[in-house]
């Protein structure tokens, strides 16, 4: 028994004994069942079992589940339930190849003892390791055990952890017994639940008894649950009592026994040493306070589904006192512990899950109230104004996963009339499709890839292609809010809200289209070429592009400008994501890891101290695009400035040119890194092997085994091979050195030991800064590109920049400026930003610009009446912004980027043009976020389809000359008809044809020229 009875703990328990007796009376008053399952629902349920297989399936394994427990005796459940605390799965390592089980250790419930280990399959649980050490709890009159590693065996001071496992990095005690007392108490709440639905669908006596023993055992052993963290800290006095204390960060160090006191380890209490708040406590789980709230919201929907539910012979499966003791004991007990935290993170979202559900449920509308009202702040502090976060996907998939039950458990609640209040609720919907909520789940679709994966920055997990997760999102998107989700929506298959409350004769649409996007919260850009449609099976011919330089937050990565990329389905540029709380993480986010340019081989700044970058040009046509950004990511770099060209010509996937201008500190390295090995060490572009020879020392902390050598200022190449596909960079700008290592390269539990090679094209700053050219292709078989030429490098970070790719079937020239000024290159003259210009061999043409007033080669000459549209933001709202002046020929920027300097975000982003009329824009897909500035980027693109049709594309009126004997008219076709004839002139040998954007269709049309 245990023996809490200080003065504070006597006082504290008193009060919440008689808040639970309000909370039980109030409870009475509900109709329940009150909470996610209703009559509706079983109904929807019902048809989706008559029409859909998936739906049987699902049914039959809710059946199995319950099965294995419908018939157990009373004390065999409850040996599923242990009356001893709980610990964590955190930090279990296997006492035979001393592997971190924490993630993917193997347990089933239908074998409950047994622990095995995920890496070498030894039975954790086996006699051979008994669990040796101790740990007291005298107030409590608990007793833990943990297995004793070697070393610490006999150790008197094994308590401290001084030669205990390493996790995260601390040390940290193993209990495989705890570990198991966790998985159970985490799994019999769904189980309650399963017993509980099954009871409603089948009339089945056994499944509601049942039922009833998991609530009444879970009532009889949760109160002793002591509250915990994941660092082995135990609160060794009441629970409640402990919530309260660390809630106030008061007298916490009083009740604390610390089994592995980690020395330097800091807490966020004052007044104790706790490492983990409510971030890592808890009292059934470790893992944060929301754990808590998740169980016991299953709980509760359990004892909703079965209330006063009575068996055959007319007795309730819970007594008028075995419900009172679950409500008081369980729920309320429960409620108290996780309703003490606030704040904004990935994890606080849950408590007010809870909070909604259990208020609803016991009828309380304060906690109802406080749920709710906690809703729209959280994702408005967590997550970006477009419904991203900085975070990552990965972590923008477990922060909105915390939430979504919310407006669920909400869903048409009503105050009791008893409720005074002037913020009543009634029939409470939180689906507003103007809200911050529809903004969050809607940026899942458009962060989704053509193939179905998401984006990989930051802490997120490597993806695979096929349909995109999670499937709750799209559900309840297509649902609830509307058709945009219901392309991403598996009809094929279904979740537990589908299953409950999908219309079986819902159906799928097309896919959505292909665009290309930009984030303009998350700074992120996502280019797309060579897909058919979404979700395409075959991926050839297919190249997806990442950019990003959002503001570091929390799971970020000190990576800003960084690039990924994916050919025909494999990543060809990676950035090797997120493990978990493993010792690895470091050495994966570290800045060398990533693909940009290193200054003085230091990670960049840190959160806090790195402002978000600065996006300075953004412009794409179907089969040219191209990015520039700058950041402050290290504050000695007066230029750190990346321009990105994603070329599709020829077969095969996109190729991309890279101009990255750096200026500060004394050594630049541009870094790159494929998957696993290089395939093709550095060669100069003859094929010759550059000399490497051994250097000393590591790059960052851990690329190592260092090889070195001289690159002369000569171009070179080298390459990887993932799955088939080579990633080849050709280095065109002249470098001073090129450094190999290895390094690290392990993305998942499963991949230990795995290291990639990692590439360095290093160059100093000797006072004018840097610029690194880059072409980076990839193919399976045979290259397409045969050769790069720098025509132009520029000269240290600033000036322009000219190169040639030749390619089996033609040449590309591609052209970059810092300022619009005219300038010569070669047989060409640019007066604008950025050019790409293609000839093949049988004569075709195609040119690609982006503010650009003039361009001039052999036999194309093209004019334009203005660079860009700029001007002032004179107001805005949610859809889009006024300007101080008209925006003339308006039709043609739909579907173009505008970039707006953005107050707020302190920063230069961009929104897709959805519409303009007069003054008035209105932006795509993304809430408009305010702005001053804004600035609206000519774009023009040219394809010879034949020899007299030209595909064309503008956004500003243009003048085009084209040499030729043959031509002396043009036409705008569309659909094949000539819909008017252009306006022309001959003179000296060239047809000049004047471009009105007007007349093109959407900014887009085909000229046809004529003899
Ligand atoms: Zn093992
Ligand atoms: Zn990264």
């Amino acid at each position: 028994m245990p023996s809490w009875n200080s003065r504070g703990e006597r006082e504290c328990r008193q009060r919440l004994e008689s808040h639970k007796g309000r909370l039980y009376r109030s409870s009475l008053t509900v109709a329940h069942p009150c909470l996610r399952i209703r009559d509706e629902n079983l109904e929807i349920a019902r048809t989706n079992i008559k029409r859909h297989d998936w739906a049987k399936k699902f049914y039959d394994n809710t059946v199995a589940l319950a099965d294995h427990y419908a018939d157990r005796t009373v004390a065999w459940i409850e040996t599923m339930i242990p009356a001893l605390t709980p610990l964590h799965i955190y930090g279990t390592f296997c006492p035979v190849c001393e592997g971190d089980n924490t993630w993917a250790m193997i347990w089933d419930h239908r074998d409950p003892e047994k622990l095995t280990c995920c890496h070498c399959g030894v039975v954790m649980t086996d006699q051979k390791f008994p669990e040796e050490g101790r740990l007291d709890l005298p107030r409590s009159g608990q007793t833990l055990s943990y297995y004793l590693r070697r070393g610490e065996k006999g150790d008197p001071e094994f308590a401290t952890g001084r030669n205990a496992f390493v996790w995260a990095g601390r040390k940290v005690h193993t209990s495989f017994l705890g570990a198991i007392r966790q998985k159970k108490t985490h799994h019999m709440p769904g189980v309650a639940r399963a017993l509980a639905i099954l009871y409603r669908m089948t009339g089945q006596d056994r499944y509601a008894r049942a039922a009833a023993t998991i609530l009444k055992r879970f009532a009889q052993v949760y109160p002793n649950y002591v509250f915990h963290d994941y660092w082995n800290t135990f609160m060794d006095c009441d629970p409640l009592y402990a919530c309260e204390l660390m809630a106030r960060d008061k007298d916490v160090g009083r009740y604390e026994v610390n089994a592995c006191p980690d020395q330097n380890a800091r807490s966020g209490m004052k007044s104790g040493k706790l490492i983990q708040t409510f971030w890592g406590c808890g009292r059934m789980s470790s893992g944060g306070v929301q754990a808590e709230a998740r169980h016991l919201m299953d709980l509760a929907e359990a004892l909703d589904l079965l209330w006063d539910a009575k068996d055959r012979d007319g007795s309730p499966f819970l007594t008028k006192k075995e419900r009172e003791t679950v409500i008081r004991d369980l729920l309320a007990e429960g409620l108290f512990t996780f309703t003490h935290w606030e704040g904004i993170n990935n994890k606080v979202a849950g408590c007010r899950v809870g909070e909604v559900a259990l208020g609803r449920f016991l009828g309380a509308p304060a906690y109802v109230h406080r749920g709710v009202e906690g809703f729209e702040p959280y994702l408005r502090g967590f997550f970006n104004f477009d419904g991203s976060t900085n975070e990552g996907s990965g972590y923008y998939a477990y922060a909105v996963s915390n939430v979504h039950l919310l407006p669920e458990v909400a869903r048409g609640y009503t105050d009791p009339p008893s409720y005074k209040k002037k913020d009543r609720f009634k029939e409470l919907d939180l689906y507003d499709p103007d809200g911050i909520y529809r903004t969050v789940l809607r940026a899942r679709p458009l962060m989704t890839l053509p193939d179905g994966r998401v984006p990989h920055t930051a802490d997120a997990h490597e993806g695979h292609a096929g349909w995109p997760g999670p499937a709750w999102l799209h559900n309840i998107g297509a649902v609830r809010l509307g058709r945009e989700f219901v392309p991403f929506v598996n009809f094929s298959s279904g979740d537990d809200f589908a299953f409950f409350n999908r219309p079986a004769v819902m159906k799928g649409t097309d896919p959505p289209p292909v665009r290309d996007l930009f984030f303009p919260g998350w700074l992120l850009t996502v280019f797309n070429t060579g897909y058919q449609r979404t979700f395409q099976e075959d991926l050839t011919g297919t190249a997806t592009f990442l950019m990003n330089f959002y503001e570091p937050d929390g799971h970020d990565h000190p990576d800003a400008l960084n690039i990924a990329m994916f050919a025909e389905g494999v990543e060809v540029l990676s950035d090797l994501g997120y493990i978990g709380d493993h010792p690895l993480n470091a050495s994966i986010r570290s800045t060398l890891k990533h693909n940009l340019v290193v200054l003085d081989e230091r990670e960049q700044l840190p959160r806090g101290q790195r402002p978000p970058g600065n996006l300075r040009l953004i412009a794409a046509s179907p089969r040219t695009k191209v990015i520039e950004a700058d950041c402050r990511a290290y504050a000695e770099a007066e230029v750190y400035r990346r321009c990105c060209f994603m070329i599709h010509r020829g077969v095969g996937p996109a190729y991309l040119v890279d101009l990255f201008r750096a200026k500060g500190g004394k050594v630049h390295d541009y870094a790159i890194h494929g998957e696993g090995k290089l395939t093709a060490l550095p060669a100069f572009a003859e094929g010759k092997p550059i000399p490497l020879s051994k250097r000393r020392g590591t790059m960052g902390r851990d690329i190592e085994k260092l090889r070195a050598g001289k690159t002369c200022g000569q171009p070179w190449t080298v390459a990887w091979a993932d799955e088939g596909v080579t990633v080849r960079v050709h280095f065109a700008s002249p470098t001073g050195e090129v450094i190999v290592g290895e390094g690290p390269g392990q993305r998942d539990h499963s991949e230990i030991g795995a290291r990639h090679d990692y590439l360095f094209a290093r160059n100093r700053d000797r006072g004018r800064g840097n610029a690194f050219v880059t072409v980076i292709d990839h193919y399976r078989e045979t290259p397409d590109i045969a050769g790069v030429q720098a025509i132009a490098p520029p000269d240290g970070a600033g000036g322009p920049m000219a190169l040639r790719v030749f390619r089996r079937a033609g040449e590309d020239t591609i052209l970059h400026s810092p300022d619009p000024s005219e300038r010569v290159f070669g047989r060409m003259t640019f007066a604008g930003r950025a050019a790409v210009h293609s000839r093949e061999q049988d004569g075709r043409l195609s040119l690609f610009l982006t503010e650009a007033t003039r361009f001039t080669a052999l036999n194309l000459s093209v004019t334009f009446r203005r660079p860009a549209i700029e001007g002032t933001v004179t107001a805005s709202d949610r859809s889009g912004f006024e300007t101080d002046a008209r925006i003339p020929d308006a039709a043609a920027l739909t579907g173009s980027f505008v970039e707006v300097e953005d107050p707020e975000q302190k920063c230069w982003t961009a929104y897709a043009i959805r519409s303009i009329r007069g003054r008035r824009v209105e932006v795509d897909h993304f809430p408009f976020n305010g702005g001053t500035r804004f600035r609206i980027p000519s774009v023009f693109s040219l394809e010879q389809e034949s020899g007299d049709a030209l595909r064309l594309r503008a956004t500003t009126p243009a003048e085009i000359r084209l040499r030729t004997d043959r031509f002396s008219r043009a036409a705008y076709e569309q659909d094949g008809k000539e819909v008017r004839a252009a306006q022309t002139r001959v003179e000296e040998g060239c047809l000049t044809i004047q471009i009105d954007p007007k007349a093109l269709k959407a900014g887009e049309g085909l000229i046809r020229l004529k003899s």
